[in-house]
């Protein structure tokens, strides 16, 4: 049988992706190498820009903790911390929630095809078709690449060739410790609901302590190219963190995974076939958060198929309006969180302190969090409200300024 769209994998993007063609009433197949649920590496904080994607319906015991907060620790060992009386994002366990996502598009009328891992691909102007390790092959109008960072499609599809840079890709190692209820609380003073950062030795990488439930998610994650001895320094991050918060961490794995990057600079469509999520790169390369934007460009591929499909259109050219929203959606992040990168602990140092506990950082943090603006729209909405809030800034500066060890 000839699918209309062919998606190949069921993490966010493939899932979003699935769900929405079959929404729009195309015929959808949407293809998963592992059985469901699949364990994914990854701190799961999932941003509200996301959530909004799917309108917040996620089951309530998905949700591990809601989160209302940032706070960044600094190099000189001081804290900022924004928080917000708004939902900025939520904590999941990525195997379930992915879950959900897929049987969610399941249940919209894709094809959910589990155990069926995807060797190779072709597309071209006449037809699109994926080969699968079992022997199967399927023939598809479209093809979807939503198969992660190291993406089977975009590789057979001869697309985005320069993930194999270092530069331009990310590497983290992670894992869940099991603290129980009370080690939460007492990691957290009290406050699961914050979203800790922090400098991770050798300032380029940074890292990271989700609260869950019962289980914290640690990690640490940074350039490719940066992360040697990976693993020591993983070990090294956890046990200060160990001896920071004053509970006790039980190493069972380390879990490790590349992250992708470099999206907007990459070619992502070619004829009737688009890369999405990971595959395509699309990673904040500051924070190293995804989800989110995997789950936008699900949603954009699919709508643009939508259209082609009903154009008859199958020509990389009709398809390039993906990368278009995506540019327009993404670009305002990327670019400036790429920038920022570069020079990330020392801005980070000069600029978060200032801000710390300032009413209207608090509000740009939730704006940018929750996708109401992205981050170089900061100066320009800091700017705006600056005539009204300068008195309190004035204050809060000389404060700082005063408290600031020399
Ligand atoms: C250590 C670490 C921590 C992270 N923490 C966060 C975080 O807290 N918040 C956040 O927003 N982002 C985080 N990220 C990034 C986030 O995990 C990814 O951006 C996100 O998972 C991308 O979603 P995706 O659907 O594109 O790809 P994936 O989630 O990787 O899904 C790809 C799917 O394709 C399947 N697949 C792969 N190959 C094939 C094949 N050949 N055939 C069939 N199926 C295939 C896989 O099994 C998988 O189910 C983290 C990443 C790492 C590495």
């Amino acid at each position: 049988m000839t699918y209309d769209v062919i998606v190949v994998g069921a993490g966010p993007a493939g899932s979003i992706a699935a769900y929405n063609c079959a929404r729009f009433g195309l015929k959808t197949l949407l293809l998963e190498k592992c059985t469901l649920p699949r364990e994914k590496p990854c701190g799961g904080a999932v941003m509200y820009h996301g959530l909004r994607l799917i309108e917040g319906k996620l089951p309530k015991e998905l949700v591990e903790q809601q989160i209302y907060g940032l706070r960044f620790l600094l190099n000189d060992g001081r804290s900022t911390e924004f928080v917000s009386d708004k939902l900025i994002g939520i904590t999941v366990f990525r195997a379930r929630f992915d879950e959900f996502l897929a049987r969610r598009a399941s249940d919209r009328g894709a094809d959910l095809e589990e155990n069926a891992h995807v060797i190779a691909a072709s597309a071209s102007r006449d037809s699109a078709s994926v080969k699968l390790a079992d022997g199967r092959s399927f023939d598809g109008r479209y093809l979807l690449g939503a198969d992660g960072v190291n993406s089977v499609i975009s590789r057979s599809l001869g697309l985005r060739p320069q993930r194999k840079d270092l530069t331009k890709v990310g590497l983290g190692m992670e894992t869940d410790f099991y603290v129980g209820k009370e080690g939460v609380l007492k990691a957290t003073r009290g406050n699961p609901s914050i979203l800790e950062m922090s400098p991770v030795e050798g300032r380029v990488s940074y890292g990271w302590i989700f609260p869950k439930k019962e289980h914290l998610a640690i990690g640490i994650a940074g350039a490719a190219v940066h992360m040697r001895a990976l693993r020591q320094r993983f070990d090294s991050f956890y046990k200060g963190v160990e001896k920071r918060i004053g509970v006790s961490l039980h190493l069972e794995k380390r879990r490790t995974f590349f992250l992708g990057g470099d999206g907007l600079n990459s070619k992502n469509v070619t004829h009737r076939a688009i890369l999405i999520g990971d595959a395509a790169g699309f990673v904040d390369p500051l924070m190293g958060e995804g989800i989110a934007y995997a789950m936008k460009s699900g949603e954009f591929a699919a709508s643009v198929i939508n259209r082609a499909y009903g154009d008859d259109r199958y020509d990389e050219e009709a398809l390039s309006e993906y990368q278009d929203l995506c540019r327009k959606e993404f670009s305002s992040n990327f670019a400036m969180a790429s920038r920022v990168g570069v020079r990330g602990s020392s801005m980070a140092d000069f600029i978060l302190p200032r801000a710390n506990g300032h009413k209207l950082a608090s509000e740009v943090m939730t704006m940018v969090a929750r996708g109401e603006i992205g981050y170089a729209d900061i100066p320009y909405v800091v700017l705006k409200r600056l005539p009204r809030e300068f008195p309190a800034i004035i204050k809060q500066v000389v404060q700082s300024h005063l408290q600031a060890p020399n």
